[in-house]
């Protein structure tokens, strides 16, 4: 009898789906807050920062491109609601397809794109957009793609792989969405919380929780640290998250290498800040978004391009404005996080 089936196989099964759909109507539900709204939150400079880091990741990733190719065309896995939208135009990509679980998001990311195309000088050449609602954990993107023949320069995945790590199958599945299409020499990029930091903090707390006043992270239990299915949850300003799992990096490396892939870097967020940050051109970047966090001109304002006028502007304002800095406690939620490079090999 079907429904007295209780094989560890089929529970299993049913508890994978319930996740998928925990994921998809979390992030559907969430509200899209306006700048303005944006900025009065207590992570504010949390927020700014980790789209500094994205911005200077994808930004450093698309210049390697460029000197090997004319045309880019990226894929965004867990686009979310398009956060990352003009980051891709910035770096004058060609082609972009999002992909995220979250029908919802995915409608705000499509109409976020139209908004930034009709926004746009006329001469201002927006790429073209695809948008795909997938639970890339379980479905292959290469089946819902329009071109079966495109191919990828980059693939980005922020934030989102951990999601994929409930079982071996859905995080091999997540890989290959990934991966599979990108051309030789093409790059996985992304960002991930770091199991090893995890499970320190976890292993020095008195309890199965660590965090402060603007994020927590619970465990189920101490000291049983299964690599896939190792469930906790997390939660940004009191607000539960939709349960993650832990990305033990050594095994991310090893199950990418089954999609050709090789690792050029793993840096944690510190690492990363303190070696980028040293660009003269990337702290002036922080120092404009941080101005911009404080004296919002409104939706779609960032700093869109790099030309010669505008960085002297962004250098003028950031001079003449205090600078906001990240709060111990928005760092020690960041530091959490870490950011790897993948290059496919030939
Ligand atoms: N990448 C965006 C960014 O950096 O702003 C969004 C990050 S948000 C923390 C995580 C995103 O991953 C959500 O939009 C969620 O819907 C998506 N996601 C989670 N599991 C997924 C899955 N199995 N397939 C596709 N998207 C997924």
């Amino acid at each position: 009898d079907e429904e007295e089936d209780h094989s560890p196989s089929k529970k299993q099964v049913t508890e994978e789906s319930l996740h998928s759909q925990k994921v998809a109507t979390h992030y559907n539900k969430l509200q899209e807050h306006g700048l303005a709204e944006r900025n009065k939150s207590r992570i504010v400079h949390m927020r700014n920062f980790n789209n500094w880091l994205k911005s200077v990741l994808i930004a450093d990733i698309l210049d390697k491109v460029r000197r090997r190719r004319r045309e880019v065309t990226v894929l965004d896995l867990g686009c979310g609601k398009g956060g990352d939208l003009l980051k891709w135009k910035k770096g004058h990509i060609d082609k972009l397809v999002c992909a995220d679980i979250a029908a919802v998001s995915i409608e705000q990311c499509q109409q976020r794109y139209n908004d930034m195309r009709r926004r746009g000088h006329p001469n201002d050449r927006t790429f073209s957009a695809d948008f795909i609602t997938a639970d890339c954990s379980k479905e292959l993107l290469s089946d819902k793609l329009r071109d079966p023949e495109l191919r990828f320069d980059v693939c980005s995945c922020q934030f989102v792989c951990h999601y994929s790590f409930e079982s071996e199958q859905q995080a091999d599945t997540m890989l290959r969405n990934a991966c599979e299409r990108l051309r030789p020499g093409g790059f996985f990029i992304g960002t991930t919380p770091d199991a090893y930091e995890l499970v320190n903090r976890l292993e020095v707390s008195d309890s199965n929780s660590f965090g402060n006043e603007v994020f927590r992270v619970t465990f189920q239990k101490k000291a049983d640290y299964p690599l896939f299915g190792c469930q906790y949850d997390f939660s940004l300003e009191g607000v539960v998250n939709v349960p993650e799992f832990l990305v033990y990096f050594p095994l991310f490396e090893e199950m990418a290498k089954k999609y050709n892939m090789r690792l050029v870097y793993k840096k944690t967020f510190k690492e990363f800040f303190e070696e980028k940050v040293k660009d003269e051109k990337n702290k002036v970047l922080m120092q404009w978004m941080q101005a911009l966090e404080q004296y919002p001109p409104g939706e779609g304002g960032q700093l869109a391009s790099d030309s010669l006028g505008e960085y002297d502007h962004a250098k003028r304002v950031a001079a003449r404005r205090p600078l906001g800095t990240l709060s111990k406690s928005e760092w020690e939620a960041t530091s959490i996080y870490l950011v790897y490079v993948f290059e496919k090999m030939a």
